[in-house]
């Protein structure tokens, strides 16, 4: 997955501004792309990247909250009726590292390299050590992260690695998206067509925000109080705002492969659709 499918959109948040800012240096939230207004303060991920407060308030910066996520993707994985090892591991990184893994990676991975800066990404079984995040610490308006490398690889297993930082939301997008490039590896199939792999795999992560707004943001949202009724709405309006990005995006590979897989899981239902997949390698007509 990649951070061309977030096309900065500013009608989605009903900002105003002048078009000059888009390239002037005026900083963007990378979990939400809303330009920074003069009153707001965002904060520095330390790697380049800033985000909002409102985004931070459910960001992945350190491991107990990434492996809360984890669960809830198997969880959601789950309730297709589609089982993922439990034992995959995940890692959590920054733009460095991700960058280093992309470089490292390209050879013998179809997938995820056509774009720059990769938020999600699989890598294969000789692995190398990954510096993953572990905790982070807010100094002002300023994240701090601890790093340790990743276990030896016991050579047999994929892992996945994404970029922290994002909201637990996109973050779970993307997960659930390398996920399914995961269980397509172990369907023992050859690989797919870019086009029709990365559309399933964004039929997924569509399915995700979906399942995450009914069973995540909607259960918070009645547990807890009046005074946060504020955050749920900024939630929600998150959730459109990925939706529609998602939707909408005029990438042939990602944006046309999604409608295409999204059509055909609409008429023969998400589970025929991925069998006539695994069997005859196109979309059933
Ligand atoms: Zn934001
Ligand atoms: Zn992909």
């Amino acid at each position: 997955m990649s951070p061309d499918q977030l096309d900065s959109n500013p009608e989605y948040w009903n900002q105003i501004f002048c078009s000059t800012h888009m390239d002037d240096g005026t900083p963007i939230c990378r979990a939400c792309h809303r330009l920074k207004a003069s009153h707001v303060t965002y904060i520095e991920l330390g790697d380049g990247r800033e985000i909002c407060q409102d985004c931070c308030g459910s960001a992945i910066l350190d491991t107990k909250s990434f492996e809360s996520l984890v669960r809830k993707c198997h969880e959601f994985y789950k309730s297709m009726n589609m089982e993922i090892d439990n034992d995959i591991p995940f890692f959590l990184v920054d733009s460095s590292e991700m960058a280093k893994l992309t470089i490292q990676i390209d050879q013998d991975n179809p997938f995820e390299t056509t774009y720059q800066g990769n938020w999600g990404i699989i890598i294969h079984e000789q692995r190398p050590v990954v510096n993953i995040i572990t905790s982070s610490s807010r100094i002002g308006n300023r994240m701090t992260v601890i790093k340790k490398p990743s276990e030896p690889n016991n050579g047999s297993m994929l892992s996945i690695a994404v970029l922290f930082g994002f909201t637990e939301a996109l973050t779970g997008a993307i997960l659930v998206h390398e996920m399914m490039h995961v269980w397509l590896r172990l369907q023992d199939i050859e690989p797919l067509e870019l086009k029709l792999e990365e559309g399933i795999c964004q039929v997924i992560s569509r399915r995700w925000l979906d399942w995450y707004e009914s069973n995540v943001v909607e259960t918070d949202t009645e547990t807890t109080k009046q005074s946060d009724s504020k955050r749920g709405e900024f939630l929600r309006n998150l959730l459109r705002i990925y939706k529609l990005t998602l939707e909408l995006d005029s990438s042939f590979d990602y944006g046309e492969g999604f409608r295409e897989a999204q059509r055909a899981t609409s008429q023969f239902g998400l589970q025929s659709t991925i069998q006539y997949i695994i069997t005859n390698e196109r979309l059933p007509l």
